[in-house]
């Protein structure tokens, strides 16, 4: 089996943009750095990377007759706004568990950016309590079996929409899409930075870029402040992505690149590394990253190409995986 044989309801605009970061490579003065820019892949509620992957989750739903779209996420989760997204995209119903992961003090943080959103699209949320992570939690499952006993049909997606079967297809694609690009652009990026967080998106590049026969340096850069368990989650959903894609060779280890050094303590908590990164890819570029997710893959941008770690003559691309909503509920601090 390959990409093409996996069912997938278009949901973006096309491949997103690939474009050079000129004034913030100038201003580093390393490597070349390039952005493709998932935050403005698709009309739907500020798109991201979650609506990329949501694309073959969508098709199973329909296609197997659910009428209910339920996932969990933290309280600012850019997930659940996604899911909500698509959902009323398709004329589908959805409820949404937000879990309290982070501890922020800003006064309306749990009424802006994704909550809000979420509200907007017409979603039902149920606010509980709950520390960060990706298993099946008791109020999810609580959700599906009350959804069960009305006589609906629910489909289930976990956080991220990360460990399920086809949550690593999204970005196999991209890796596709991105190869095509170059060509065009006549340009080949030997390093890729994008933050890693419940896993599938660094396993669907690795997986992808396996199956088209091509090696490339993914540095997932761990938000979660439990790098272990992101590095676990990455390669078990490569390897199970890669089976679905009908690749023959054994991922190895070293494919598997996660950095620890940049998630500055707690999924959610930037820092001021975190911050001045923001800050620099807004006054350079005019390129809004969020403290929870790309701000923290920005600032080890910063840092790897201005010590040289990632060498002065290489082409990188720093993938902007969306998440601006939540920038309005850290205005304490931005
Ligand atoms: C979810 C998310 C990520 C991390 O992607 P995973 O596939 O969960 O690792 C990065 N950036 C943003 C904005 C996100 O919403």
């Amino acid at each position: 089996m390959a990409l093409v044989d996996h069912a997938r309801i278009p949901l973006t605009f096309g491949p997103s943009p690939v474009h050079p970061l000129a004034r913030l490579s100038e201003h580093l003065g390393g490597a070349a750095v390039w952005a493709k820019r998932e935050d403005c892949n698709s009309g739907l509620a500020f798109g991201g990377n979650k609506v990329r992957k949501l694309e073959y989750l969508a098709a199973e739903a329909v296609a197997t007759g659910c009428d209910t779209l339920v996932s969990v996420g933290g309280v600012q989760s850019n997930h659940t706004r996604a899911v909500a997204a698509v959902a009323a995209r398709l004329g589908l119903r959805c409820v949404v568990v937000r879990e309290s992961w982070v501890d922020w003090p800003d006064s309306v943080y749990d009424r802006v950016g994704n909550p809000q959103l979420t509200r907007l699209l017409g979603a039902e949320a149920r606010d509980v309590r709950g520390e960060f992570g990706l298993d099946a939690k008791e109020s999810f499952l609580q959700v599906l079996t009350e959804l069960d006993l009305r006589g609906g049909k629910p489909y289930p997606i976990p956080a991220g929409a990360s460990d399920h079967p086809l949550g690593g297809l999204g970005f196999a694609r991209w890796a596709e899409e991105l190869v095509a690009q170059e060509r065009e652009l006549g340009v080949r990026f030997d390093t890729i930075v994008a933050a890693t967080g419940s896993g599938s998106t660094q396993a669907g590049m690795v997986a992808g870029f396996a199956a088209l026969g091509e090696r490339r340096r993914v540095i997932g850069v761990d938000i979660t402040g439990k790098p272990a368990d992101s590095r676990a989650v990455v390669a078990r959903v490569a390897r199970r992505t890669a089976a679905l894609l009908g690749v023959e060779r054994a991922l190895d280890e070293d494919e598997i690149v996660v950095d620890e050094r940049y998630h500055a303590g707690a999924y959610g908590v930037p820092d001021e590394e975190t911050l001045s990164a923001i800050r620099l890819g807004a006054r350079t570029e005019a390129m809004i990253t969020d403290p929870v997710y790309e701000g923290k893959s920005l600032a080890a941008l910063v840092d790897l190409v201005s010590t040289r770690e990632i060498p002065a003559d290489a082409t990188v691309l720093y993938v902007h995986l969306g998440g601006q909503p939540a920038i309005n509920a850290y205005s304490a601090v931005l």
